[in-house]
């Protein structure tokens, strides 16, 4: 059973399908225990990703245990848990070489994309040895889903690009899961201050109980940061909403000598403000994420110290994944965050 891409607005379709076999000996195939469904889902839907094929299926984070290895996988064999990241990589190529996994010449964002995805009873994932995670003793694997793609991408794409630091004063815009998760992970580096901007006030109120010391709709942004920082402005500035709007309003909040991290996916050009952003010494960072920090995630998770099981806020039976696509694109009416999909 998996659930299908049917083309731009069109509904998703769950089918019966051939189970996935192992086609090169550098690949595994994962049974899901659990799944989730990721905004980027949500804009595959809309056809904003127009190289996707209808009945493609749909999926790139996932938690499973392995059911069968190609003769090259070493690592892992039958039964382990795994948990999937969404970015392929073989290791050994150029750009991973220099961790740039996202641009690996045989990989990158493949799950869901290239090749068939995670929203399925079976999975193939090629080259396994470098795109699969073993499970630690005692994790919950439910709120390990949270690390195949928010977590890296809220830690590598906005608290690393955005060098959040001790004593730094951070503003997240935009307080979906990967702004969520960006707040979780910019508190390991202990800034003094996270902003939280969003006009979802349900989402503003989780964001307090995460940890952000101040929120604010974007329209009291400027007066909430500017109290915070004694008109400064701040150091780090995370834009999670992808729009020229938010990117904008970034750079009205960073302080000078400090980073605006792009972690948006923008569909359309914003703009730069070139003479101020000039004036006030301000970096500007934008990347896939390459979940790289997987590994470090993976060890917090299980010390206990990354609390990703508040994310999600629904669960759902695969059966029901239609359902579950109807909640999470109403995130707002459904005070929806992530929702867990059970295979
Ligand atoms: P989401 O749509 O769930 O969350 C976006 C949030 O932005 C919502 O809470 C919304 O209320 C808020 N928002 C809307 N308008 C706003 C405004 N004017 N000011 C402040 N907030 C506003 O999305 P998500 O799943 O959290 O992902 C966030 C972004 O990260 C998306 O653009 C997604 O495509 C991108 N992303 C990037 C990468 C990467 O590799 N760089 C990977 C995954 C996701
Ligand atoms: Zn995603
Ligand atoms: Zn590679």
């Amino acid at each position: 059973k998996a659930l299908t891409y049917q083309g731009p607005n069109n509904p998703p379709q769950l089918n019966d399908l051939p189970k996935p076999e192992v086609q090169n000996p550098t690949d595994a195939v994962i049974k899901l225990k659990f799944s989730t469904i990721c905004g980027t889902d949500l804009h595959i839907l809309k056809g904003d990703v127009p190289t996707i094929p209808a009945g493609r299926i749909l999926g790139h984070e996932g938690v499973g245990t392995v059911a069968s290895v190609g003769a090259g996988v070493t690592n892992f064999k039958e039964g382990d848990p795994v948990l999937i990241s969404c970015i392929s990589s073989c290791g050994t190529c150029e750009y991973c070489k220099r961790g740039m996994y996202s641009h690996c010449v045989t990989g990158g964002w493949s799950l869901g994309n290239k090749i068939d995805g995670t929203q399925a009873e079976f999975v193939r994932i090629p080259n396994a040895e470098n795109s699969l995670y073993k499970v630690p003793a005692g994790v919950d694997e439910q709120a390990l889903v949270m690390l195949s793609d928010i977590f890296p991408t809220g830690l590598e794409c906005g608290v690393l690009n955005a060098k959040v630091s001790p004593g730094s004063t951070v503003a997240i815009v935009g307080a979906g899961p990967v702004g969520l998760a960006a707040l979780i992970t910019a508190q390991l580096y202990s800034p003094s201050t996270i902003v939280m901007i969003d006009p979802d006030e349900n989402r503003l109120v989780v964001a307090k109980g995460l940890g952000a010391t101040h929120t604010a709709t974007p329209d009291k942004a400027a007066d909430v940061v500017n109290g915070a920082t004694e008109g400064k402005g701040c150091d780090a500035v995370l834009e999670a909403v992808g729009i020229p709007e938010t990117f904008h309003q970034c750079q009205e909040l960073v302080a000078p000598g400090g980073t605006i991290a792009n972690v948006g996916v923008h569909g359309v050009k914003a703009d730069l403000h070139l003479e101020n952003l000039w004036d006030k010494n301000i970096a500007i960072t934008t990347r896939l994420v390459d979940t790289t920090t997987t590994p470090m995630l993976l060890k917090l998770l299980a010390a206990k110290k990354l609390p990703a099981e508040k994310l999600i806020t629904h669960r759902f039976k695969f059966a029901d994944m239609l359902k579950a696509y109807d909640t999470f694109g109403k995130a707002s009416q459904e005070k929806a965050l992530k929702v867990l999909i059970e295979m």
